[in-house]
């Protein structure tokens, strides 16, 4: 099974054309290129805390500027705390206007995800995402597609996860009653089969677009 947000995310990246804007994957990618937000996340991140709030805004101030976001985008990871949601509520970019953001939570039991979390492994090549209680690939550690050994990330670990769970419950939940409050917020169950969680997100999207529309993209100083 494989129900986390960035594999769903990835199934909307599918569905819709539209990009997945990772801040996990994008700090772990400033970590690789030992950028000085890399250097300074990679402690935090490997501890399971959050990296400070300005540093990951102007960080995503800066990818929600690329051209390929014109036609919407999925955030995955992001907003994580209170502050970043307020943060986003405010946001007018330099080279365009935002569709209001809806949101979406995924509800998954705790002991199922330190097994989805601890059970994870990646490909460096290719991304895509295994888990070896619920997803193994044919051969063990290696992947199916590029024949590479699977690797596991630093934060993966039942430590980190614990901290991870402490640090969600104190910043992120948070984070929920601020949309409810907005109407513009969705809780679908998250135990369930990749398809059956894709269904109940796809579903959730409607209804919210059905209330929230993404108005018809204009390009207002031919910046697109
Ligand atoms: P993820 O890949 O979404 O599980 O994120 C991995 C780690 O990156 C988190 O445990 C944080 O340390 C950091 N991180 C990702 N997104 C954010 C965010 N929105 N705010 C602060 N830290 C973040």
């Amino acid at each position: 099974r494989s129900v986390g947000k960035g594999t769903q995310a990835q199934l909307l990246v599918t569905r819709f054309g539209i990009p997945q804007i990772s801040t996990g994957d994008l700090l772990r990618q400033h970590r690789r290129n030992r950028t000085e937000l890399g250097m300074i996340a990679d402690d935090l991140m490997r501890q399971g805390q959050l990296v400070p709030d300005d540093l990951v805004n102007k960080m995503v101030a800066v990818r929600l500027c690329e051209p390929d976001t014109a036609a919407g985008y999925i955030l995955d990871g992001f907003p994580r705390t209170l502050a970043q949601a307020e943060w986003l509520d405010a946001f007018t970019p330099e080279c365009g206007s935002l569709p209001p953001t809806v949101a979406i939570e995924i509800r998954v039991d705790e002991a199922l995800l330190l097994r989805r979390i601890t059970g994870r492994r990646t490909c460096p090549v290719c991304n895509h995402i295994y888990n070896v209680y619920f997803n193994p690939p044919k051969e063990d550690e290696i992947c199916d597609r590029e024949g590479t050994k699977l690797v596991q990330r630093a934060d993966d670990t039942e430590e980190a996860f614990h901290k991870r769970m402490q640090v969600y419950r104190a910043q992120t939940l948070p984070v929920v009653p601020h949309y409810q409050s907005t109407g513009r917020f969705r809780s679908v169950e998250g135990d369930g089969s990749a398809e059956t969680v894709a269904a109940a997100i796809l579903m959730a999207l409607q209804e919210l677009r059905a209330e929230f529309p993404v108005p018809i993209l204009s390009s207002p100083s031919g910046v697109r």
